[in-house]
């Protein structure tokens, strides 16, 4: 299949059993009773009746509606086969004997009966036999590398992009510079190879796209599949995965085969973890023979190809620590590019390119929505995109507000809004006194970041209140302060319920679940306790996927740990508690205000606590 050619038209299997199936019946309408009737004389009945006054007649027979006889006798070989309609004739039988003739059975059978068989059934198979011979044989031609059929076993089903077909460009692709400039590096090089190879420079033979989810790591790909105008294979990982045994393999050779033929190309395998796995030594859990082998091609063919051709692999993956680490090593995919969750800066580009698709008003603050959005991933950002345009439509607006996005981050990242869902009075001021108390504390202590806004509206998710906390700029080093204000922060709801209606509720498993990570991952990771210095008590993998960890330490230093970790925490509920003892008419005027507004954004939150506590009141 060549490139840019239109595939030929492939015509469907049905029209060919059609075609064969009107020969057939044309055979059996027109051709055997044409041979049938082939000999056989049509006369008249005026001829018939002169002929057997002339003795020209030998042999006859009488039927329903036709009367068949010979002409010349059979012995002299002249003998005529003819016909002729009877007629209402009562002297017929006796002019038949007077004349002598035969009153027998004159139908040739034998040569109508091999006309037949030959016709209707040896002619049609043989059609049948060669037109199928020759059908496969063009099937087998036009398959190539194209979209499989029942006859595609071991070909690799790779889409070919050719330039610009997918339409999306490195713009499309907003924040990831340093992946987009690696990347442009290498579509710049297929495209002059010749300014590289002057100095001696070879490109790497493969390109890894590491990152989370969502991050557009596929979405590059098609970028690059964009941007160069070079052929552009693109294909899955589980795509490789097959039924039987070396049908993967199979596959990864017939990809690289195409991408030779085709070089300087790109070939793109998306979620290369699902054959790349390490390969595990234990032979006990079996079944994994087919993927091994999968992956050990792979590994060859990669080494098989020299770079200078042209031929760069680029793939993707969210679990780049689940890899084979013979995939990693130089020669094969010694590139890594990150691909990582968007900073305050990135959502806002992407908020930007995706809000290009939809009408919004001239009001709309990208920066404020990036910000109440941290942590969302390019996919969750045009969802919120999205999101908003349909709230717009829902509420019969020509165009998407501010509050349209506002509405759905919190749609994307905390569930519906559920409207059928109330609380009972009690249990609102309950919610309203614990949310003010993360707030309240978040707010005191002066590293923390500030509230964007509060809701106690209960939500599909499952929270019943939810206090969205936004840094006011981005931090990619936290210090220890930081971190144990944090904790404390996450207490707050609790040690405001304390305070205030001395009993505590369910409310806070969220938040001791988080406090808890956060402390064990201060003490085990970030080497940020005094008792076990700057040794890792942790190992952490899969670290895009949410990361597991895993202790590595003995068992008397857990017990020791377990123990470091409540301490840590209980000294951060502790602070809570006097941050909220000391404002505690600033909690309840919050609280109040939440309780009755349901909502209340950062701004009306810092305003009311930057108001003078009206003391005369209490005095
Ligand atoms: P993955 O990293 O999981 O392969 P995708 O590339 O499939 O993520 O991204 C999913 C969608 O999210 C894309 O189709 C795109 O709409 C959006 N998206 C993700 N990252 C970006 C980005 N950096 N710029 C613009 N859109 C993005
Ligand atoms: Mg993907
Ligand atoms: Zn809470």
């Amino acid at each position: 299949m060549k490139l840019g050619d239109k595939k030929p038209q492939k015509i469907p299997m049905y029209v060919y059993y059609i075609i064969v199936g009107v020969i057939i019946v044309l055979l059996n309408l027109l051709v055997v009773p044409a041979v049938q009737e082939r000999s056989i004389q049509k006369t008249d009945y005026s001829t018939f009746i002169k002929n057997v006054e002339e003795g020209n007649v030998s042999k006859a027979t009488v039927e329903e509606d036709y009367i068949y006889y010979e002409v010349g006798s059979e012995e002299s070989g002249n003998a005529i086969l003819c016909k002729t309609v009877k007629m209402d004739d009562p002297d017929l039988v006796n002019r038949l004997l007077e004349a002598d003739v035969t009153m027998d059975e004159v139908l040739p059978e034998s040569p109508s009966i091999f006309m037949t068989l030959l016709f209707s059934y040896v002619v049609p198979i043989a059609i049948f036999i060669l037109l199928g011979r020759w059908l496969s044989k063009k099937m087998m031609n036009s398959m190539g590398g194209g979209p499989g059929g029942m006859m595609s076993f071991g070909k690799s089903n790779a889409k070919v992009y050719v330039k610009s077909s997918t339409g999306i460009k490195f713009s499309d692709v907003a924040g990831e510079d340093e992946a987009k400039e690696l990347l442009t590096e290498i579509v710049d090089y297929l495209h002059n190879p010749q300014k590289y190879t002057e100095i001696g420079a070879s490109m790497p033979k493969g390109a890894l796209l590491v990152g989370p989810p969502g991050t557009g790591k596929t979405l590059l790909a098609k970028a690059v599949a964009g941007e160069a105008e070079v052929p552009f294979f693109s294909i899955s990982g589980s795509e490789f995965v097959e039924m039987f045994v070396g049908m993967g393999a199979a596959k990864v050779r017939d990809l690289f085969k195409q991408a030779n033929e085709k070089a300087p190309c790109i070939v793109f395998i998306d979620e290369i973890d699902t054959i790349g796995k390490k390969r595990d030594g234990a032979g006990f859990t079996g079944g994994n023979d087919e993927r091994e082998q999968t992956l050990n091609q792979l590994l060859t063919e990669m080494d098989g190809f020299d770079g200078s051709k042209g031929v760069v692999i680029l793939a993707a993956t969210n679990r780049p620590d689940s890899l084979d680490p013979a995939l990693l090593r130089p020669g094969r995919f010694d590139r890594r590019i990150p691909v990582e969750l968007p900073d305050l800066q990135g959502r806002e580009e992407i908020l930007r390119v995706h809000a290009k698709k939809i009408k919004i008003a001239d009001s709309v603050r990208f920066d404020e929505i990036a910000k109440a959005a941290a942590g969302a991933s390019g996919a969750e950002l045009a969802n919120i995109v999205n999101e908003a345009a349909l709230r717009a439509v829902r509420d019969g607006r020509k165009f998407a507000t501010q509050a349209d996005f506002e509405e759905s981050i919190e749609v994307v990242i905390a569930g519906y809004q559920k409207k059928n869902r109330v609380l009972s009075n009690k249990e609102k001021l309950i919610v309203s006194y614990h949310e003010i108390g993360h707030a309240l504390v978040a707010a005191k202590q002066t590293e923390s970041a500030p509230v964007h806004k509060i809701t106690i509206i209960p939500r599909t998710s499952g929270a019943l209140g939810y206090t969205m906390q936004v840094d006011e700029k981005e931090h990619f080093l936290m210090s220890k302060e930081e971190l144990e204000n944090k904790i404390a922060t996450f207490t707050g709801g609790r040690a405001a319920e304390e305070l205030i209606f001395h009993s505590i509720t369910t409310g806070a498993s969220n938040d001791i679940e988080q406090a808890t990570k956060l402390a064990r991952a201060m003490i085990t990771r970030y080497g940020m306790s005094e008792d076990f210095d700057m040794v890792a008590m942790e190992n952490v993998s899969n670290q895009y996927l949410g990361g597991d960890a895993s202790l590595a330490c003995s068992f008397e230093t857990q017990t020791l740990l377990d123990k470091k970790v409540v301490e840590l925490v209980k000294k951060q509920h502790e602070k809570a508690l006097t941050i909220l003892k000391e404002n505690m008419p600033k909690l309840h005027e919050l609280a109040k205000y939440l309780y009755e507004h349901e909502t209340i954004t950062g701004e009306e939150f810092m305003k009311i606590l930057q108001e003078p506590v009206p003391v005369l009141e209490e005095a």
